[in-house]
């Protein structure tokens, strides 16, 4: 699978147990210890506060909320990273996550897809975590699928 765009992140101190946990592929979500209610980014229960919270490990699975296809490099060094899919993943347990969908072709994807996290080692530093479909497409035949 190559590698596609973002290839990293800016990390913030409130998130960075999730960025811990995807270097060793476990995708931590923030849940309330009262109502088990999940969340990400790191926050604090609406309902219970912040000393209830703590990041916990989670499926790692979701369906595609929506998406869409960018063509156009916006500077000369992605030019060889277009088309790529860009999407809003809703998870099994509720957050919403902005991700990349990979391991199909970009014209593949669509909203309602199931997919599940796939881990991108960057290097020993950086994991960013992505989504896959869970069943594999068949590739299209359409102008996405030009690699
Ligand atoms: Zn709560």
């Amino acid at each position: 699978m190559s590698a596609t765009p973002p290839m990293n992140y800016v990390g913030h101190t409130f998130d960075a147990p999730f960025w811990d946990g995807c270097l060793t592929h476990r995708f931590l979500l923030h849940r309330c210890t009262i109502c088990e209610r999940d969340y990400w980014p790191a926050s604090t229960c609406i309902e219970h506060g912040s000393k209830s919270m703590e990041w916990t490990e989670s499926s790692g699975a979701g369906v595609v909320h929506t998406y869409t296809v960018v063509h156009h490099a916006y500077t000369p060094e992605w030019a060889d990273k277009i088309p790529y899919a860009l999407a809003v993943v809703r998870l099994t347990e509720g957050p919403f996550f902005h991700t990349n969908i990979v391991g199909c072709a970009p014209a593949d994807v669509h909203v309602g897809m199931e997919v599940t996290v796939f881990w991108d080692d960057i290097d020993a530093d950086v994991t960013i975590p992505r989504f896959a479909p869970i069943t594999p497409h068949s590739t299209s035949t359409n102008k996405d699928n030009r690699d």
